[in-house]
């Protein structure tokens, strides 16, 4: 297929613009939603041409199968605006290529990926003024893609719609985050879904998460599904741990989620020399280490905070808490990556892509 032209996009523009309203020094991650989206719809077997419309509520009938069978994903990404407000996107092939490994999975149509990347760029120089430039902060894009067509019947959809919100963001700050290892829940198991971006994978967290937070947690790290022995990911991030001046990370599966941020880190190790174990880690292993005094960091990598280091792990009743380091790993690879995304900087990775 080739590329779509911009001219072939068709553009409807709102009439009006809520970029005036928007308190450009004060985002919060992901709350306002720039003038425009994209959308495309997949019926009679074909995706259409996208179109890019004004930014507002879709109609969808209540036998929607998106509200019964949740036949939905997502992605997240990010675009960055340099000094000279270039913009850049962060190894997007690699989001579309997850996109399409989450929509087969769900049993969703495949999307082109110039219908992703070029609508995507479409939209992004339509909405220039809306990616923010202060330090640290990005337009937050997410795609997503769901069963719009009817139908009581469990079995997919024939009708579905890809979408492009933008939502204008702020360096987003977790804090000092403080974790509880978990051991009675699953994100996800073996033969399942975890390594989708599939949205009921998220909601399926919400309560265990909640449970986590009444206890004075923060967030929760999934064990494996079977024994609870091996340290998995966080909600939405892949996890790190520092044991000595090895950095450790699982292996991805089809438990874990083939995190952009992760393999980025681990690539950015090892042109650091810095010893790279890509292996299952046990939480007794953590937990020793944490008592030996052997344990150095442990930090969360995804597209929203980039990184994320944790402070404190809660396991079976007892704290322990992370020192805190000058030059830690999570401060390298923050100022690595981010320097890569707002081109302060040289590529040698190739992830950077101007648009
Ligand atoms: C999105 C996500 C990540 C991080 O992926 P990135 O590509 O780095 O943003 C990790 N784990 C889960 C479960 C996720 O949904």
């Amino acid at each position: 297929m080739g590329k779509i032209a911009d001219t072939i996009i068709s553009i409807e523009k709102s009439k009006t613009s809520k970029i005036a309203q928007v308190d450009f020094d004060n985002l919060a991650f992901g709350s306002v939603y720039s003038d425009h989206m994209l959308v495309c719809d997949y019926k009679n077997g074909a995706w259409e041409v996208p179109k890019i419309v004004p930014y507002g509520p879709l109609m969808l009938n209540p036998s929607a199968k998106i509200f019964h069978y949740g036949q939905s994903i997502f992605e997240g990404m990010k675009a960055y605006k340099d000094a000279k407000e270039d913009i850049y996107l962060f190894r997007p092939l690699d989001n579309h290529k997850r996109f399409n490994i989450s929509a087969k999975r769900m049993a969703i149509p495949e999307i082109p990926e110039n219908y992703f990347i070029d609508g995507l760029k479409a939209l992004l120089k339509l909405e220039e003024q809306w990616i923010p430039t202060k330090e640290g902060s990005s337009m937050y894009i997410r795609p997503f893609m769901f069963a719009s067509g009817e139908g009581f019947h469990a079995s997919p959809a024939n009708e579905y719609k890809f979408m492009i919100c933008l939502a204008p963001s702020g360096a987003y700050f977790a804090g000092k985050v403080k974790v509880l290892i978990e051991e009675t829940y699953s994100r996800s198991a073996n033969g399942g879904v975890g390594y989708a971006k599939a949205g009921g994978n998220y909601a399926g967290q919400f309560y265990p998460t909640q449970l986590a937070i009444e206890k004075g947690y923060n967030q929760v790290i999934w064990t494996d599904d079977v024994h609870h022995e091996n340290i998995e990911e966080a909600g939405a991030m892949n996890i790190f741990i520092r044991i000595n001046d090895t950095l450790i990370t699982a292996p991805t599966s089809d438990r874990i989620l083939d995190g952009i941020t992760r393999k980025s880190i681990i690539d950015i190790a090892l042109d650091e020399n810095i010893k790279v174990e890509v292996r299952t880690i046990t939480v007794s292993e953590v937990v020793e280490a944490a008592k030996k005094g052997t344990l150095k960091e442990m930090f969360g990598a995804g597209t929203a905070a980039v990184i994320s280091p944790i402070s404190t792990f809660g396991h079976r009743g007892t704290d322990y808490d992370l020192p805190e380091l000058e030059n830690s790993y999570a401060s390298i690879f923050k100022k690595k990556i981010t320097d890569i995304q707002y081109n302060k900087t040289e590529d040698k990775f190739g992830w950077r892509v101007k648009i």
